[in-house]
């Protein structure tokens, strides 16, 4: 069953409820924190309907599932352009094979996942080769993801590998290093608050150190079940599912 219209801006009112006391807890401007709207399993009707209602930001896992469902979303929503707050903005925040980077290049707005060099290299071949071809284009906007528990059956890189996959990123000209993501263990927003913390200040550390201090830069952390402790721990980016759509099928 899809999401009903008043069931979605029922939820979305109490999320941004919710994001707006979270930031009063820790005295920080709500502006600060974009909410994602995570569109896995979601059919198109439901993300243009989540569009009508004011987000701009969406985030899907998959290459192939975006690719099918953005001309879609774009296609419901092409009698009512002037209702929409800006332009959608997709963001790649699941993991990356390497063979669909270049379709990973053409779609996303912003790829939230790499986790390894190799990656990284391609991906800047990859949009170097698209610049050369569309003078227009710009460098693409990536996020490295960290495994901060080292959890073996997740995507990420360990948390040490962040300063030198971080300077790999940053000499690449087809790549613009703007944030850091995780997923941190699956347990009770108390107990995954450390992890959040410990993002900030990897994020901290990296940023003084190669001098991103006054470049855009996300922190992108926090789900349907913790994203208040993330907005305390400093997340300027929360993606939420469940907590807009309800529990995927
Ligand atoms: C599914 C997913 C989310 C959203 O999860 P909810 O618990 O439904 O809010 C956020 N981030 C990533 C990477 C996901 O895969």
């Amino acid at each position: 069953m899809a999401v009903e219209p008043r069931q979605l801006s029922d939820r979305l009112r109490a999320v941004r409820a919710r994001i707006a006391e979270a930031c009063a807890r820790v005295r920080r401007d709500p502006a600060e924190v974009r909410l994602m709207a995570v569109i896995k399993t979601q059919p198109p009707e439901a993300v243009a309907l989540a569009a009508s209602l004011g987000l701009t930001l969406f985030g899907e896992n998959r290459v192939q599932e975006a690719e099918l469902k953005r001309p879609a979303v774009e296609a419901l929503l092409a009698d009512a352009p002037a209702r929409l707050a800006s332009p959608l903005e997709w963001h790649l925040i699941g993991p990356l094979q390497s063979n669909k980077a270049a379709r990973a290049a053409a779609l996303f707005q912003v790829v939230q996942t790499l986790d390894r060099p190799e990656l990284i290299q391609r991906l800047d071949r990859l949009q170097q080769a698209r610049m050369r071809e569309s003078p227009g284009l710009t460098p693409l906007p990536v996020m490295l993801e960290i495994n901060l528990a080292r959890e073996p059956q997740k995507h990420g890189a360990a948390p040490d590998m962040a300063p030198a996959l971080a300077d790999s990123a940053l000499a690449c000209s087809g790549l613009r290093l703007c944030g850091l993501m995780t997923v941190p263990p699956d347990l009770p927003a108390d107990q995954a608050r450390p992890y959040f913390a410990q993002l900030r200040e990897l994020s901290g550390k990296l940023r003084e150190t190669r001098g991103l201090n006054h470049q855009p830069w996300d922190l992108s952390m926090g789900m349907s079940h913790d994203f208040e402790a993330a907005i305390e721990e400093g997340a300027t980016l929360v993606r939420l599912g469940t907590a807009l759509f309800g529990p995927r099928e």
